[in-house]
């Protein structure tokens, strides 16, 4: 049985976003859709996703990208506390080489019960939610 102890998130949260190659363009429109939003975050990316959202004048601090060890990177930080929200747009339809990060990527993020957005819809939900801009108490493993 998991053991769990809470930590505060706060107003402004670090959000995590990765598009995969034929998602990029869903999540740019989300994001230049939702910058006013956005924009009270701290956001991280994935090197190519972020290079792209930089382009759309967001300021991101980057990873490396997914096949690299970006997921990875992400994963870890989401261990050690330092992202709070991934939106995290996979290809359901396309076989990946880095399928086994992708797979870790999710399995951390649930393990340690931050709010996942994986597709458009959820990302909507995600992002108007009153949680985003207000502080939240979440559940974590207790380590
Ligand atoms: P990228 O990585 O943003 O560098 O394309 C995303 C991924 O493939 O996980």
């Amino acid at each position: 049985m998991m053991e769990y102890t809470a930590i505060e998130m706060s107003k402004r949260k670090r959000i995590a976003l990765i598009a995969h190659d034929n998602k990029k363009d869903e999540l740019l429109n989300w994001a230049k859709n939702n910058r006013d939003l956005l924009i009270h975050h701290e956001l991280y990316a994935t090197a190519t996703t972020g290079r792209l959202l930089e382009g759309l004048g967001f300021q991101i601090t980057k990873v490396k990208s997914g096949p690299l060890g970006g997921d990875q990177q992400i994963g870890a930080m989401i261990a050690e506390g330092k992202i709070d929200v991934l939106v995290f747009f996979w290809d359901p339809l396309e076989p990946l080489p880095h399928d086994p990060d992708i797979k870790a990527l999710l399995r951390i993020a649930t393990v340690w019960n931050i709010p996942i957005a994986t597709n458009l819809a959820s990302a909507d939900f995600l992002i108007s939610s009153p949680f985003m801009n207000d502080t939240y108490r979440r559940l974590t493993p207790k380590a």
